[in-house]
């Protein structure tokens, strides 16, 4: 019978990094994600799970039947490297209706398994070694940071300051150097629901090419923008050249599962993700990227509807949390709406918002995350009382939360 080691492997690069980085804890153990945690309270409480951002509901009918399809039909083995050719072509088509962007389907266009794998990928493949630095805008979702120390770069935050969350364009200019190799935009943005003001996506093009830096963009939440339009840095002025622009079928098609996502930009630095992603996954999702094809085509008031339908959400979610005693940020884009806990924390005996959001699912019956789990350690104090309450539910779901919620008034 084989025995399992009882002592740990040697720490490796990313184990080390990590540990610099407060991923991991000072013996190398890895903590659960933040997501995952919250997920699991939320199964052993049966409490409300408005944490993990993920919708309760299937998306169009059209996208799950061509899934259904392409498995009845054989779709059901590796596709090309690149993703399979009418999906590229799909994405191509899908930037050409949007945002007016000229792209080529074989060379410009990667599928990736989701807009997880084409960020790891992307910054894998681009970054040179641990001189390199990547700019973030803090808080910052939480895989950007587990990936930059795989990569070997140090990760440089810009703190987007409640309750805007927009930079200042002077720490903005004070973090971009010679030294940084990517600037790493979320627009829009998770977890504030924020998109980016004009003047900061013009600096960050300036500064990305006075300083000769790449500009990768996450923009998984491009359709759930609320009330207007939604703006990819890749269709800026002197951006599309050194911009390369990730989106994912999750978010828009409410099929989080699937994982299937996409890269757009100059074919040489295409060339340069793919060089790396082909021995992360290869490839995935056979038999949803002809569906997603059909998604990306589907009409533009599909696309409308989504934010619409999700706008109105967080409108309940909103009264629901301000009944509550929350202090409530309107977020402008995405499934998330973040809230001021400090007064009712404090009436409550809560330390933080993450002893809030540990003490809400047994208590109240509701699962929502701290936002210091976005925020690197010593930025921490900046953020203690915000809380982040996901909107992509049903709303029977947000309006028993809300009552749970409620609860917590006191006479
Ligand atoms: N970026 C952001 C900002 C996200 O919120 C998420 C989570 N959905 C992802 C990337 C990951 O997307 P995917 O599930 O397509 O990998
Ligand atoms: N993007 C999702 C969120 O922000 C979580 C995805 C995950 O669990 N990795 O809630």
């Amino acid at each position: 019978m084989q025995r399992i080691p009882s002592t740990p492997p040697p720490p490796g690069a990313w184990q080390r990094a990590a540990r610099g980085a407060g991923l991991l804890a000072p013996d190398g153990t890895s903590a659960p994600t933040i997501f995952a945690e919250m997920s699991a309270l939320a199964a052993q409480t049966g409490a409300i799970n408005l944490g993990q951002g993920f919708p309760d509901e299937d998306g169009p009918d059209e996208v799950l039947a061509a899934a259904r399809a392409a498995i009845s039909t054989g779709r059901n083995q590796y596709p090309p490297g690149r993703g399979e050719p009418d999906l590229r072509h799909a994405v191509s088509e899908h930037q050409r209706r949007f945002y007016g962007l000229a792209v080529d389907p074989d060379r410009e266009v990667l599928i990736t398994a989701g807009a997880t794998e084409a960020l790891a990928a992307t910054l894998l493949g681009l970054i040179d070694g641990p001189g390199d630095e990547v700019v973030v805008f803090e808080p910052t979702y939480d895989a950007y940071a587990a990936l930059i120390a795989l990569a070997g770069a140090t990760l440089v935050p810009v703190p987007l300051r409640s309750p805007r969350f927009q930079p200042d364009l002077e720490e903005l200019r004070r973090a971009v150097s010679d030294r940084t190799r990517i600037i790493l935009v979320n627009d829009p943005h998770n977890p504030t629901g924020m998109t980016f003001d004009a003047e900061v996506r013009d600096e960050i093009v300036r500064l990305a090419a006075r300083h000769d830096a790449i500009i990768v963009t996450d923009e998984v939440y491009e359709h759930l923008v609320f009330r207007s339009r939604h703006v990819p840095l890749a269709s800026l002025e002197g951006a599309r050249e050194r911009t390369l622009s990730i989106s994912s079928a999750g978010k828009t098609f409410s099929v989080t599962g699937w994982k299937v996502g996409w890269i757009t930009g100059p074919a040489r630095l295409i060339d340069a993700v793919v060089a790396v992603k082909q021995w992360l996954t290869y490839v995935n999702g056979a038999p949803f990227q002809p569906a997603v094809a059909v998604g990306l085509r589907l009409p533009d008031e599909f696309f409308f509807g989504a934010a619409a339908t999700l706008r109105d959400k967080h409108a309940l979610l909103a009264t629901g949390l301000q009944a509550a005693g929350f202090s409530v940020i309107a977020p402008h884009a995405g499934y998330f709406t973040i809230a001021d806990a400090r007064d009712l924390g404090e009436a409550h005996g809560r330390t933080d918002a993450d002893d809030l959001c540990r003490w809400l699912p047994e208590t109240v019956g509701v699962v929502a995350i701290p936002v210091t789990a976005f925020v690197t350690t010593e930025h921490r104090e900046d953020y203690s009382w915000l809380v982040r309450f996901a909107a992509c539910k049903r709303l029977e779901v947000i309006a028993d939360a809300s009552q749970r919620l409620a609860t917590m008034v006191r006479a």
